[in-house]
């Protein structure tokens, strides 16, 4: 028989044929290749055939024997068979999966699952074959062996898969490509590729298993930091950049702007950006700390710097309401200053609009505010040398937002309030320059954090009531605007994927889970008629009209409201250095990064304010997750635990990163392995560049397999 290879279609396979490879389709297997990477999700002991009189419970066995007596109930199937020694019963939950010619005195092997009944062994849907009485049977197989069980679907199933695999593994050599080099396996002790996939297939226990797992862990994760290290080392060494001089003189001058000293973690940062700036490369740099660290102060540095080297600068923030903070904020700053300034609103008359794009097209403005509007095509900048993008708290895109304009790339600072976990960093931001300020500006109140369960919500109400009265403001913050949210309607807010907890409780799948939410407005009119009545209440939710919107802001600010019921909008809207009480209902369905953000809206006064987290979920479990926040404000730990709980998929939206999903590797178990892959990628990077010695030359089409369509982040500078 020839061999197979990697790309023969899979009805090439022994005992595969057309109809059998129509159905492997439906696992997305066509190819030999695609079925050898289909790996088992769990191994177990099969027995082979045994008397039933050796069965255990907990077992996988094959028994034979004759049927003494066949039972039909409530859909179900029981039959009794014995071996000359001992029965047992044969059990099916739906007698459709039995199928004909079940009955007394047929010869039978079965098997299944062995478990204890009414202290009686039964085997629970075991698969089956039924031979007519006076049949005679091949000799049993015996002794036992371990199988790979294969996800399967209503197709194709899972000892059909092994079927195939088997044929395929009894092949001498498996088509399947080396891709590491000699030195690399033999410096981790790992695997050949080929060994690997065997074990991964067919172990003949756990701790063989674990070592090819171990190889091809590591192979993903060296194929995803060398995609990292070759797009780093295009966008560091071969880009050119603007070099701007941060000279003391501007530092000083800059600094003069701000009412304060700077920490000693934002001057830490400006000397991190500095550097970037001179060098001569565009700087790619991610700015990570807690809202209200300073960062967007750090940013602004970096704008003036631009500015004092004659060039432009822009900020980019995620929604309209924002921009204008940062605007108004920058205005405070700069009163009096030769800073030519303007806010790209998205509403601008289109005559406004034409008069402020030819402005920043001649130059003759220099600091551009806005949201992703900045980026519509007929924006032209006539010298932008840096970009600041205000992620907030949502986690940076791998892709550079292209900005038009004359001349090189500008420099490139993303903001995010999110602590990223050290882990995740490495995986997802490994091309880019991480700065991270971790001490808030002096004078900040604590903030305390209880963790309480819905029975508790009219006695929290009543005492935050008395707060109120004596001057303090709250918010309240729920994961739902109204019943009609969870209908599917789609407010503004929920447009973009950083409320990941309503579009959950819009999925499809989790609709029924979302009726226990409570939304904004029912929140509000329950706190309104009871415990806060006659306190000024504002509401606020994202489809509101934008007017609507910032007038129950302002009033908040200017503490005309004592409180204001809310989405998350408020994650990303709001300012208020008075506010000193944060309520969440349903703050189980919130994962505990977002809980950190929306704390973070509390606490920005010298005042001590209080966060009250409602868990409204059953059971221990829903506070005990919580439990995290009352004790640490540190975004980092809670960045870790959130990882932990919910896993880098539910955290980073994956796919929208350009990542590939790593189908062995866990970043979070395998954390150390990543770590060597990612220095054995880096310097294989450094010494050969364009990956073109011999012993690189396969790594190419294994990035191309391992990103598609997405290489195209690698190979675009
Ligand atoms: P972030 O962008 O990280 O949320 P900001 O830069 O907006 O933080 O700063 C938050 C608040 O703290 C602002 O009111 C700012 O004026 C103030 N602030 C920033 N840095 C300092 C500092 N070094 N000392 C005192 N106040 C500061
Ligand atoms: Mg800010």
């Amino acid at each position: 028989m020839p061999s197979l290879r990697a790309d023969s279609p899979i009805q090439y396979v022994k005992g595969v044929g057309p109809r059998l490879a129509q159905r492997f389709t439906t696992l997305d297997i066509h190819t030999v290749g695609d079925l050898l990477d289909y790996y088992p999700f769990r191994h177990e002991i099969e027995h082979g055939e045994i008397e039933i009189a050796d069965l255990q419970p907990g077992m996988n066995a094959t028994v034979r024997g004759e049927v003494t007596r066949v039972r039909g109930r409530g859909g179900g199937l029981k039959a009794e068979i014995y071996d000359g020694t001992e029965s047992c019963t044969l059990r099916w939950f739906n007698q459709s999966h039995v199928g004909g010619g079940l009955h007394v005195g047929a010869l039978v092997i079965a098997s299944g699952k062995v478990q204890e009944y009414n202290d009686r062994l039964e085997i629970i849907q075991p698969r089956l074959q039924v031979f007519p009485p006076d049949t005679i049977l091949m000799s049993p197989t015996q002794g036992s062996r371990r199988v790979g069980i294969y996800r399967g679907n209503a197709q194709i199933n899972s000892s059909t898969i092994r079927r195939a695999v088997q044929n395929v593994l009894s092949q001498d050599h498996l088509p399947v490509e080396e891709i590491l080099p000699p030195p690399l396996c033999k410096k981790h002790d790992l695997l050949s590729h080929e060994a690997a996939v065997r074990q991964m297939h067919s172990s003949s226990d756990e701790k063989s298993l674990e070592r090819g797992r171990r190889r091809l862990a590591y192979e993903e994760f060296f194929l995803m930091e060398l995609a990292m290290a070759l797009r780093r080392y295009k966008l560091v060494s071969l880009q050119k950049g603007r070099k701007l001089h941060v000279t003391p003189e501007i530092d000083r001058r800059i600094r003069a702007r701000f009412p304060f000293a700077l920490t000693d973690s934002q001057n830490k940062v400006i000397r991190e950006i500095a550097r970037d700036l001179e060098s001569g490369r565009p700087m790619t740099r991610l700015l990570q700390g807690d809202v209200g660290c300073g960062k967007t102060v750090v940013a602004l540095h970096a704008c003036l710097a631009a500015i004092a080297n004659h060039r432009q600068a822009a900020i980019m923030a995620p929604t309209e309401i924002l921009a204008q903070q940062h605007f108004s904020n920058i205005e405070n700053y700069l009163e009096g200053s030769r800073v030519r300034r303007a806010l790209l609103r998205g509403k601008l008359r289109k005559k406004e609009r034409g008069e402020s794009l030819a402005a920043i097209e001649a130059g003759e403005i220099d600091l551009v505010v806005g949201t992703q509007a900045l980026l519509e095509k007929d924006v032209t900048f006539k010298d932008l040398a840096m970009v600041v993008v205000d992620e907030q708290h949502k986690f940076g895109v791998l892709q550079r937002a292209n900005f038009r304009t004359k001349g090189p790339l500008p420099h490139y600072l993303v903001m995010t309030a999110t602590p990223i976990p050290r882990t995740l960093a490495m995986t997802v931001f490994g091309d880019l320059d991480v700065s991270i300020i971790d001490a808030m500006p002096p004078g900040r109140g604590e903030t305390i954090t209880k963790v309480v369960t819905r029975a508790q919500w009219k006695t929290v109400m009543t005492y935050v009531r008395q707060r109120l009265e004596a001057g303090e403001q709250a918010y309240v913050v729920c994961p739902l605007i109204g019943e009609d949210v969870a209908a599917g309607a789609s407010p503004a807010e929920n447009a973009r994927p950083v409320d990941r907890t309503t579009i959950r409780a819009r999925s499809a799948s989790e609709e029924s889970r979302s009726k226990g939410l409570v939304s904004a407005k029912r929140a509000y009119d329950r706190l309104v008629k009871d415990p806060w009545r006659g306190l000024n209440i504002g509401l606020l939710h994202g489809s509101l009209k934008p007017a609507d919107k910032q007038e129950t802001i302002e009033a908040f600010a200017a503490g005309k409201l004592h409180a204001v019921v809310a989405t998350t909008v408020v994650e990303v809207g709001i300012d208020v250095a008075n506010a000193t009480i944060m309520i969440v209902e349903n703050a189980d369905r919130f994962g505990l990064s977002q809980l950190h953000q929306l704390r973070g809206r509390v606490g920005r006064g010298g005042k001590d304010s209080l966060c009250v987290l409602i868990a409204h979920g059953r059971g221990e479990k829903a506070a005990e997750r919580l439990s995290v926040m009352s004790q640490t404000t540190d975004g980092f730990k809670i960045a870790e635990a959130d990882l932990r709980q919910r896993g880098p998929g539910e955290l980073l939206g994956t796919r929208q990163h350009g990542l590939p999903e790593l189908r062995v590797g866990d970043i979070l178990n395998d954390f150390s392995l990543l770590e060597q892959a990612r220095r054995d990628a880096f310097d294989l990077v450094a010494t050969d560049p364009k990956l073109e010695q011999p012993q690189h030359a396969r790594m190419i089409p294994a990035l191309r397999k391992m990103f598609g369509d997405k290489l195209a982040l690698i190979d675009a500078g």
